[in-house]
């Protein structure tokens, strides 16, 4: 990807851990990395087909007096949310909050904070066999959507499918939702997990009856080995009520463990139950 670089852009401003600090205010230095295609403005000419930088200096300068912070960390998580929410362009940010003027009573350049934050790509399994299953899905898909941190929600068509695992149990509805998100893993699964218990989920029987499920199957092209958090869901592979509404929205995805297309994993699937 392309990058639009500021490098040590003047705030005065009041953040600080100190009340002095607080008070009398000092000196920061921002740099901001936005990561983009710069590709059409390259050919175009024109600043409408890129980001402003002046806009981003002046959207940082806005949002470093807007409140006072305590830390360095806080204020440059508020940059990149900020950068990432105004200009939908810019995939990732990488952001350096630097006070020059730091009061630990001894001579330093500079201390200073460096995060990247940006969208992440998240595919999420739904299913639901218990009560006005579909209010349940859509219920889901509102309330994500609602989330000032998810954009481009997509849903998959609603298919019905037998239950799986633990069998004596009605039919459940199933789809997938895809979407944008600045979440990391872990405060997305707890979000998820948090409407799957605004839809009165009870967790009684593993694979059992529920309202609500949303699991998470792809963040990017993470892999990861915490059994908290799994990824790509272990299961993905193997559930054609998974794999059915995944191909819908992206039949030509890559998995990315086995480096097949998920079209393929579909196929290879009813192959195996036809052969079974
Ligand atoms: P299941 O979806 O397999 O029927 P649950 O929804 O009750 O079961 O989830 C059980 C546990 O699985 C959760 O506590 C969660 O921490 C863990 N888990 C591991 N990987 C994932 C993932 N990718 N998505 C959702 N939950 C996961
Ligand atoms: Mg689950």
């Amino acid at each position: 990807m392309d990058e639009i670089t500021i490098k040590n852009l003047e705030v005065f401003c009041n953040h600080g851990v100190y009340k002095e600090e607080n008070v009398l205010g000092q000196k920061f230095l921002v740099d901001a990395v936005l990561f983009l295609s710069t590709r059409k403005a390259g050919r175009s000419d024109a600043l409408g087909d890129s980001v402003s930088y002046g806009d981003v200096c002046r959207l940082i300068t806005a949002e470093m007096k807007k409140q006072n912070d305590q830390l360095l960390e806080r204020v440059a998580e508020r940059l990149a949310a900020k950068i990432l929410h105004t200009f939908s362009m810019v995939k990732r940010v990488k952001i350096t909050v630097k006070k020059p003027w730091a009061p630990v009573m001894m001579h330093l350049d500079h201390a200073s904070v460096t995060i990247e934050r940006g969208w992440h790509q998240v595919f999420v399994g739904v299913g639901s066999n218990m009560g006005d299953r579909q209010a349940y899905l859509a219920m889901a898909e509102k309330r994500l959507a609602q989330e000032p941190d998810v954009r481009d929600l997509r849903a998959a068509s609603v298919i019905e499918t037998e239950p799986y695992g633990y069998l004596d149990q009605d039919k459940f509805l199933n789809t997938v939702f895809a979407f944008e998100t600045l979440y990391e893993p872990e405060e997305l699964l707890h979000l998820l997990q948090e409407i799957e218990k605004e839809a009165h989920r009870e967790r009684k029987i593993h694979w059992g009856p529920r309202t609500l499920d949303l699991d998470l199957l792809l963040f990017d092209d993470l892999v990861t080995d915490d059994p908290r958090l799994v990824l790509p869901h272990p299961e993905l592979h193997k559930r054609l009520f998974v794999l059915e509404p995944l191909c819908e929205l992206n039949p030509y995805g890559v998995h990315p463990l086995y480096r097949k297309r998920f079209l393929e994993l579909k196929e290879a699937l009813i192959q195996i139950s036809q052969i079974i």
